[in-house]
């Protein structure tokens, strides 16, 4: 079915997402259909390493940071690989750069979708204090089991495809030992301090 996420792919990253991030929630599993939407859009696969390169707007103090989760897991871009950002703009919305063909697409929670959630008994009790493993799995499950059945359409405003120059850092391999501790520093991390190579521990040191 076109726009469906019940595809096999979908439900087995289900399992690895819930596993990585530590509880169900409904925020998570709607960044996994953010990702899958938006490489849907840009017809990209997973990023195996930093292929795609993704601006995820979300904070860092606020319900449904969850989501972020979810882009890392669909997508491939992860904060280890460093091509995943979070522009702190507040928002569940990402913008997925194909880095190659300098083409990308911006995916944004449907207002009416997260309206809802918002209201949702799950939110009320995270509001008030109740730690997500704490809810009661007759209350979660409903919400996910509806994330992963919805169409594209009905969870997400997706654009068209544009132009986006993409300029990544090229990752270094370059390093250093320091000349304070003898810990190995990569370049980006060495000062200068009474003309010694040294880390930041060590320059910020009396
Ligand atoms: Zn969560
Ligand atoms: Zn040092």
């Amino acid at each position: 079915m076109e726009g469906c996420a019940m595809e096999k792919g979908a439900e087995s990253l289900l399992g690895l997402l819930f596993e990585f991030h530590g509880h169900k929630c409904p925020a998570a599993p709607l960044g996994l259909r953010a990702g899958l939407a938006a490489m849907k859009r840009l017809g990209v696969e997973r990023a195996a390493n930093k292929e795609l390169y993704c601006i995820c707007e979300t904070g860092s103090a606020h319900a449904t940071m969850c989501f972020v989760d979810g882009v890392q897991v669909a997508t491939g871009c992860t904060f280890g690989k460093s091509n995943i950002e979070k522009s702190e703009f507040c928002k569940n919305a990402i913008t997925l750069i194909d880095v190659k063909r300098k083409k990308a697409v911006r995916v944004a929670l449907n207002p009416d979708f997260q309206r809802k959630g918002l209201e949702s008994e799950f939110v009320r009790l995270r509001a008030s204090g109740v730690e997500p493993q704490d809810i009661a799995p007759e209350i979660v499950n409903p919400l996910i089991d509806n994330i992963m059945k919805q169409p594209d359409e009905v969870l997400f405003k997706i654009s068209d495809v544009f132009d986006y120059d993409f300029k990544g850092r090229k990752g270094t391999f370059k390093w250093y030992e320091c000349e304070g501790c003898g810990e190995i520093v990569f370049e980006h991390g060495i000062k200068l301090k009474d003309g010694k190579k040294v880390c930041f521990h060590c320059y910020e040191k009396d």
